[in-house]
């Protein structure tokens, strides 16, 4: 996921030099908190104290339109993928393959699946799993912003590209014995001290941010990291997993968004999502310091 979201960016940007049109950067944030009783991945929701949040940018130029954006939502799939990239797209006046939606994927979150849903209709059973209308409506939302996102768009004259080490986060999920088969398993929550003891594994260790600026302006940065982001959930809350990354993305002019791609690693220290918390949240200054 980050090599090909970096090579959108640095293709689009790079190929700039020959074009008439300035690349331009525009921002979108709309609330997707899900209503309360509606449900979660794993629960229905009991209150939302955490906003869930779709944030994006779209950048524009010679090309058509090419739209970005993380939903604070376990995942996105099939049918939900469809329909959020046609919307978007439309708004942005691109394709679909232009538009790339992505899902932190908390656990306490709600989930998108059209086409889930369509199959359970027929046996009466739609909204079961996620709340369709809901969903429609962020996606609706979500569309008009990313137009309003291309009226004030800024000028692009420079991107900075920079990276910061996470530590103690992220953890492969199997461990292998001597014999080459699995020896243990790592899962979401491990509580054997013994198990969880065993070295991280190969994960990807650094938190990359690409920033976008004008002269000395910054106008947004976009961070991600992989990781499966929690050692503990059902709380019956919508929930950041790494809400200090957050607060610092809030408190930092530009807003900076962050797309979090799951692979198969886990959290290495369960029911303490603190400090796994403030350990991401250290790699950010240190990605925007050097880009
Ligand atoms: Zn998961």
């Amino acid at each position: 996921m980050k090599t090909s979201l970096l090579a959108i960016v640095l293709t689009v940007v790079c190929s700039h030099s020959k074009a008439a049109e300035p690349i331009q950067v525009g921002v979108f944030d709309v609330d997707a908190s899900p209503p309360v009783g509606s449900p979660m991945a794993y629960d229905p929701v009991k209150a939302v104290t955490t906003p869930l949040r779709c944030t994006g940018i779209v950048i524009t130029g010679d090309q058509k339109p090419i739209v970005m954006c993380a939903v604070d939502w376990i995942g996105i799939g099939n049918g939900g993928q469809t329909i959020f990239k046609e919307r978007l797209a439309t708004a942005a006046d691109t394709d679909p393959d232009r538009v790339a939606v992505h899902t932190l994927h908390q656990h306490d979150a709600p989930r998108c699946d059209f086409s889930a849903d369509h199959l359970l209709v027929e046996h009466e059973l739609s909204g079961v799993g996620f709340d369709p209308g809901f969903s429609r409506d962020v996606i609706s939302r979500t569309a008009t912003a990313v137009g309003q996102a291309i009226e004030n768009a800024q000028t692009v004259t420079h991107i900075g590209v920079g990276q910061g080490t996470v530590e103690m986060v992220a953890s492969n999920r199997r461990i292998l014995g001597d014999d080459g088969k699995v020896l243990h398993t790592r899962f979401t929550a491990t509580r054997d001290p013994e198990i969880r003891a065993f070295p991280a594994g190969t994960i990807d260790p650094q938190l990359k941010l690409i920033s976008f600026w004008n002269g000395d302006k910054a106008l947004v940065a976009i961070t991600w990291y992989a990781t499966h982001p929690q050692s503990y959930y059902r709380t019956g809350w919508p929930i950041l997993t790494f809400q200090e990354w957050r607060e610092m993305r809030d408190s930092q002019k530009p807003v900076c968004l962050i797309f979090i791609s799951t692979v198969r690693v886990e959290t290495l220290v369960p029911a303490n999502g603190m400090m796994e918390r403030k350990r991401i949240a250290r790699s950010w200054p240190i990605a925007w310091q050097t880009g």
